[in-house]
Protein backbone atom coordinates (compact mmCIF):
# COMPACT_ATOMS: atom_id res chain seq x y z
CA UNK A 1 0.00 0.00 0.00
CA UNK A 2 0.89 3.42 -0.55
CA UNK A 3 1.50 5.93 1.82
CA UNK A 4 -1.32 8.31 2.71
CA UNK A 5 -0.95 12.01 2.06
CA UNK A 6 -1.90 13.99 5.30
CA UNK A 7 -1.62 17.45 5.41
CA UNK A 8 -2.16 19.65 8.14
CA UNK A 9 -3.59 23.21 7.07
CA UNK A 10 -3.22 26.02 9.60
CA UNK A 11 -4.44 29.03 9.49
CA UNK A 12 -6.56 31.76 11.62
CA UNK A 13 -10.05 31.91 10.71
CA UNK A 14 -11.10 33.36 7.41
CA UNK A 15 -7.51 33.09 6.13
CA UNK A 16 -8.88 30.78 3.55
CA UNK A 17 -8.27 27.43 5.28
CA UNK A 18 -11.75 25.80 4.95
CA UNK A 19 -12.04 26.42 1.08
CA UNK A 20 -8.35 25.57 0.43
CA UNK A 21 -8.72 22.35 2.17
CA UNK A 22 -11.73 21.07 0.67
CA UNK A 23 -10.01 22.32 -2.87
CA UNK A 24 -7.19 20.10 -1.83
CA UNK A 25 -8.89 16.99 -1.06
CA UNK A 26 -10.94 16.99 -3.88
CA UNK A 27 -8.20 17.24 -5.81
CA UNK A 28 -6.03 14.77 -4.21
CA UNK A 29 -8.81 12.44 -3.44
CA UNK A 30 -8.19 12.89 0.28
CA UNK A 31 -10.94 13.03 3.34
CA UNK A 32 -11.57 16.77 4.23
CA UNK A 33 -11.63 16.42 8.34
CA UNK A 34 -12.45 19.65 9.69
CA UNK A 35 -13.57 19.59 13.38
CA UNK A 36 -15.01 22.61 13.30
CA UNK A 37 -17.75 21.30 10.79
CA UNK A 38 -18.20 17.97 12.40
CA UNK A 39 -18.84 20.06 16.07
CA UNK A 40 -20.70 22.47 14.45
CA UNK A 41 -23.05 19.29 12.13
CA UNK A 42 -23.48 17.88 16.31
CA UNK A 43 -24.86 21.27 17.59
CA UNK A 44 -27.26 21.78 15.06
CA UNK A 45 -28.82 18.70 15.02
CA UNK A 46 -28.77 18.55 18.97
CA UNK A 47 -27.35 15.35 19.54
CA UNK A 48 -25.74 14.54 23.29
CA UNK A 49 -21.74 15.91 21.97
CA UNK A 50 -23.56 19.15 20.28
CA UNK A 51 -25.08 19.93 23.49
CA UNK A 52 -22.03 19.44 25.12
CA UNK A 53 -19.90 21.58 23.05
CA UNK A 54 -22.60 24.18 22.31
CA UNK A 55 -21.82 26.66 24.87
CA UNK A 56 -18.19 26.33 23.95
CA UNK A 57 -18.49 27.11 20.30
CA UNK A 58 -20.37 30.18 21.04
CA UNK A 59 -18.12 31.99 23.12
CA UNK A 60 -14.94 30.74 20.63
CA UNK A 61 -13.25 29.19 23.31
CA UNK A 62 -11.65 25.58 22.42
CA UNK A 63 -13.42 22.34 23.37
CA UNK A 64 -11.11 19.80 25.19
CA UNK A 65 -8.23 17.89 23.41
CA UNK A 66 -9.83 14.25 24.06
CA UNK A 67 -12.97 14.99 22.56
CA UNK A 68 -11.46 16.65 19.15
CA UNK A 69 -8.83 13.42 19.48
CA UNK A 70 -11.53 10.75 19.45
CA UNK A 71 -13.66 12.57 16.98
CA UNK A 72 -10.75 12.81 14.43
CA UNK A 73 -9.40 9.17 15.48
CA UNK A 74 -12.93 7.98 14.68
CA UNK A 75 -13.40 10.17 11.41
CA UNK A 76 -10.09 8.63 10.54
CA UNK A 77 -11.46 5.17 10.02
CA UNK A 78 -13.98 6.03 7.09
CA UNK A 79 -13.14 4.91 4.08
CA UNK A 80 -12.39 8.66 2.43
CA UNK A 81 -9.30 8.42 4.49
CA UNK A 82 -7.74 5.40 2.65
CA UNK A 83 -5.35 7.95 0.70
CA UNK A 84 -4.93 10.37 3.34
CA UNK A 85 -6.83 13.30 5.03
CA UNK A 86 -6.73 17.02 4.99
CA UNK A 87 -7.12 18.42 8.46
CA UNK A 88 -8.80 21.56 8.93
CA UNK A 89 -8.76 23.10 12.30
CA UNK A 90 -6.60 20.44 14.27
CA UNK A 91 -4.61 20.10 15.37
CA UNK A 92 -5.27 23.67 16.87
CA UNK A 93 -2.41 22.18 20.55
CA UNK A 94 0.33 20.68 20.75
CA UNK A 95 -1.41 18.14 23.16
CA UNK A 96 -3.62 17.48 19.80
CA UNK A 97 -0.52 17.49 17.63
CA UNK A 98 1.13 14.72 19.77
CA UNK A 99 -1.84 12.82 20.02
CA UNK A 100 -2.10 13.01 15.84
CA UNK A 101 1.30 11.72 15.50
CA UNK A 102 0.08 8.73 17.26
CA UNK A 103 -3.16 8.21 15.04
CA UNK A 104 -1.30 8.54 11.72
CA UNK A 105 1.44 6.59 13.24
CA UNK A 106 3.82 5.53 10.32
CA UNK A 107 2.15 7.35 7.96
CA UNK A 108 2.72 10.64 9.53
CA UNK A 109 2.32 14.38 8.34
CA UNK A 110 3.52 14.67 5.31
CA UNK A 111 3.41 18.97 5.08
CA UNK A 112 1.90 21.44 7.11
CA UNK A 113 0.43 24.72 5.45
CA UNK A 114 0.33 27.75 6.82
CA UNK A 115 -1.71 30.38 5.61
CA UNK A 116 -0.75 33.69 6.67
CA UNK A 117 -3.12 36.74 7.14
CA UNK A 118 -2.89 39.84 9.13
CA UNK A 119 -5.60 40.55 12.25
CA UNK A 120 -6.94 43.60 10.51
CA UNK A 121 -8.34 41.52 7.23
CA UNK A 122 -9.51 38.28 9.55
CA UNK A 123 -11.82 41.05 11.08
CA UNK A 124 -12.98 41.83 8.29
CA UNK A 125 -13.53 38.68 6.46
CA UNK A 126 -14.69 37.49 9.09
CA UNK A 127 -17.58 40.36 10.67
CA UNK A 128 -18.60 40.32 6.77
CA UNK A 129 -18.98 36.04 6.52
CA UNK A 130 -22.21 34.49 6.57
CA UNK A 131 -22.92 30.50 6.05
CA UNK A 132 -25.34 28.23 5.23
CA UNK A 133 -26.91 26.46 7.98
CA UNK A 134 -27.72 23.32 6.38
CA UNK A 135 -24.69 23.16 3.73
CA UNK A 136 -22.16 25.19 4.94
CA UNK A 137 -21.50 27.26 1.61
CA UNK A 138 -20.59 30.59 2.47
CA UNK A 139 -21.28 33.89 1.17
CA UNK A 140 -20.46 37.66 2.07
CA UNK A 141 -22.81 40.23 4.06
CA UNK A 142 -23.40 42.08 0.19
CA UNK A 143 -24.42 38.61 -1.62
CA UNK A 144 -27.72 38.18 -2.90
CA UNK A 145 -27.89 34.86 -0.73
CA UNK A 146 -26.92 36.82 2.31
CA UNK A 147 -29.37 39.74 2.26
CA UNK A 148 -32.32 37.64 1.39
CA UNK A 149 -31.29 34.93 4.25
CA UNK A 150 -31.41 32.09 1.30
CA UNK A 151 -29.04 29.28 0.50
CA UNK A 152 -28.46 29.76 -3.04
CA UNK A 153 -27.09 25.74 -3.46
CA UNK A 154 -29.89 24.00 -1.07
CA UNK A 155 -32.16 26.92 0.07
CA UNK A 156 -30.87 26.62 3.56
CA UNK A 157 -30.83 29.79 5.90
CA UNK A 158 -28.26 32.03 5.46
CA UNK A 159 -26.70 33.48 8.80
CA UNK A 160 -23.87 34.81 10.49
CA UNK A 161 -21.81 32.40 12.47
CA UNK A 162 -22.20 33.14 16.34
CA UNK A 163 -18.61 33.18 16.99
CA UNK A 164 -17.96 35.39 13.78
CA UNK A 165 -19.56 38.38 15.91
CA UNK A 166 -17.18 40.83 16.73
CA UNK A 167 -16.00 39.62 20.96
CA UNK A 168 -16.05 35.82 19.45
CA UNK A 169 -13.35 36.60 17.00
CA UNK A 170 -11.09 38.45 19.07
CA UNK A 171 -11.61 35.78 21.75
CA UNK A 172 -10.81 33.02 18.76
CA UNK A 173 -7.51 35.48 17.69
CA UNK A 174 -6.24 35.03 21.11
CA UNK A 175 -6.61 31.10 21.27
CA UNK A 176 -4.69 31.54 17.94
CA UNK A 177 -1.56 33.02 19.31
CA UNK A 178 -1.62 31.24 22.27
CA UNK A 179 -2.49 27.46 21.23
CA UNK A 180 -1.77 27.10 17.92
CA UNK A 181 1.42 29.54 17.24
CA UNK A 182 3.35 27.25 19.30
CA UNK A 183 2.21 24.22 16.84
CA UNK A 184 4.13 26.08 13.82
CA UNK A 185 7.80 25.83 15.54
CA UNK A 186 6.48 22.29 16.54
CA UNK A 187 6.00 21.71 12.66
CA UNK A 188 8.84 23.87 11.38
CA UNK A 189 11.23 21.96 13.47
CA UNK A 190 10.01 18.75 11.44
CA UNK A 191 11.15 20.08 8.39
CA UNK A 192 7.25 20.20 7.30
CA UNK A 193 6.15 23.54 7.40
CA UNK A 194 5.28 26.15 4.75
CA UNK A 195 3.88 29.49 5.05
CA UNK A 196 1.70 30.77 1.82
CA UNK A 197 0.19 34.36 1.79
CA UNK A 198 -3.14 34.12 2.28
CA UNK A 199 -3.83 38.20 1.41
CA UNK A 200 -4.49 37.56 -2.15
CA UNK A 201 -7.28 35.34 -4.49
CA UNK A 202 -8.49 32.17 -3.30
CA UNK A 203 -7.27 30.76 -7.02
CA UNK A 204 -3.96 32.15 -6.20
CA UNK A 205 -3.39 30.47 -2.68
CA UNK A 206 -4.20 27.25 -4.60
CA UNK A 207 -1.49 27.87 -7.17
CA UNK A 208 0.40 28.66 -4.38
CA UNK A 209 -0.23 25.36 -2.24
CA UNK A 210 0.04 23.08 -5.35
CA UNK A 211 3.21 24.31 -5.82
CA UNK A 212 4.47 23.57 -2.75
CA UNK A 213 3.28 19.89 -3.06
CA UNK A 214 4.43 19.75 -6.88
CA UNK A 215 8.04 21.26 -5.34
CA UNK A 216 7.64 18.45 -2.42
CA UNK A 217 7.26 15.49 -4.59
CA UNK A 218 3.79 15.47 -3.40
CA UNK A 219 1.59 16.23 -6.03
P1 LIG B 1 -13.46 26.43 13.32
O1 LIG B 1 -14.59 26.23 12.38
O2 LIG B 1 -12.27 25.60 12.97
O3 LIG B 1 -13.16 27.87 13.53
O4 LIG B 1 -13.95 25.86 14.74
C1 LIG B 1 -15.06 26.42 15.40
C2 LIG B 1 -14.98 26.13 16.88
O5 LIG B 1 -14.98 24.71 17.11
C3 LIG B 1 -13.71 26.64 17.57
O6 LIG B 1 -13.81 27.99 17.95
C4 LIG B 1 -13.67 25.71 18.78
O7 LIG B 1 -14.63 26.07 19.76
C5 LIG B 1 -14.13 24.37 18.18
N1 LIG B 1 -12.99 23.59 17.63
C6 LIG B 1 -12.80 23.25 16.33
N2 LIG B 1 -11.68 22.51 16.17
C7 LIG B 1 -11.14 22.40 17.41
C8 LIG B 1 -9.96 21.78 17.92
N3 LIG B 1 -9.10 21.14 17.10
N4 LIG B 1 -9.71 21.87 19.25
C9 LIG B 1 -10.56 22.51 20.08
N5 LIG B 1 -11.68 23.13 19.67
C10 LIG B 1 -11.98 23.09 18.34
Amino acid sequence: MTARLNIVVLGKQGAGKGTQSQRLAERYELAHISTGDILRAAVQAGTPLGREVKSVLDTGRLVTDDLVNQLVEERLKEPDAAKGCVLDGFPRTIGQAEALEQLLASDGVKLCLSIELPDELVLQRLSARRVCQECGTTYQDTDVAAISGTCEVCGGDVVQRSDDQPEAIKKRLENFERDTVPLLSFYESRGLLVSVNGDQSMDQVTAAIEAVLHARGLG
